[in-house]
């Protein structure tokens, strides 16, 4: 059952391709303001259309001069409600949503920043990233080779971008890594985030890791299904 929440209006002002595989869609807050600190935090997009509320969880990439908040859908390509709605959406036609939530703690005091990300992710790291200037950032990206683009004009980030990620792609951090020193973040695809905890998990004592680990989506079910999943997951 969904839980009583706030909704409010947000109306489209453009609609641009971004950086390979992404919409961008900047939208103006109708209802109220929504602060530069809920850059890298998100939305959750509603489907009015359906009975049962549809929510979807955006992030917020940016908010510009004046005050429209930037969302970077990925071009994904299957047929899910936000999917839909903001592949057919037009300017000034506008939605509801509820939010904005807060973006992820990361400590800003740590040496070293190990983020791990599919697409979904890239808009969240951004924030994130932009957050920890003179950090040492290191970005495993999972996607084709020109991702990259999506972080064109941050200087000195160490990027590797591979299709998937591999056993050896974790060995290779973990080299590196320093459980008290660093931060490793990681989020996208539920499978591949699994991945990073199973890893993390054999490797280290999780209690004095500085970690966050969220399953954003899983490939071939809609959120509905994936929230479920992602909730055992935590458990453990
Ligand atoms: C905190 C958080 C922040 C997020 N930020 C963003 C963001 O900024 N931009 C963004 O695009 N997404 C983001 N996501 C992921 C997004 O919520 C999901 O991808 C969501 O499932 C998309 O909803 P949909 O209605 O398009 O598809 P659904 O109805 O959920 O799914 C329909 C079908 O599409 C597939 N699918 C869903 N997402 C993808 C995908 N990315 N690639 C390939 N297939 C997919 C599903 O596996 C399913 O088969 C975020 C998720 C979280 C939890």
């Amino acid at each position: 059952m969904n839980k009583q929440r706030e909704e409010f209006q947000a109306k489209i002002i453009s609609i641009t391709k971004h950086a390979h595989h992404f919409i961008r869609v900047e939208c103006e807050p109708l209802t109220k303001k929504i602060e530069k600190e809920f850059i890298g935090g998100y939305i959750k997009f509603l489907n009015k259309e359906s009975d049962d509320i549809v929510a979807r969880t955006l992030s917020i990439a940016d908010i510009n001069s004046s005050g429209h908040f930037l969302i970077d859908i990925v071009d994904h390509k299957n047929n899910g409600p936000a999917q839909t709605f903001f592949q057919k959406s037009i300017i000034n036609q506008e939605f509801t949503y509820y939010g904005p939530g807060e973006k992820a703690h990361v400590h800003t005091d740590k040496i070293q920043y190990f983020f791990i990300g599919d697409y979904t992710a890239f808009p969240a790291i951004y924030a994130q990233i932009k957050r920890l200037e003179n950090k040492k950032i290191n970005l495993l990206l999972i996607g084709e080779e020109n991702s990259i683009e999506y972080f064109k004009g941050i200087e000195n980030l160490n990027i590797k971008v591979v299709k998937d990620i591999g056993d050896d792609h974790l060995q290779d951090m973990a080299k590196e890594f320093n459980i008290v020193q660093d931060f490793i973040w990681a989020a996208g695809e539920r499978t591949f985030v699994n991945k990073v905890r199973s890893f993390l998990k054999k490797n280290y004592e999780l209690t004095q890791l500085s970690k966050y680990l969220s399953s954003y989506w899983q490939n071939g079910l809609n959120q509905e299904s994936h929230s479920k999943l992602k909730k055992e997951d935590q458990r453990v």
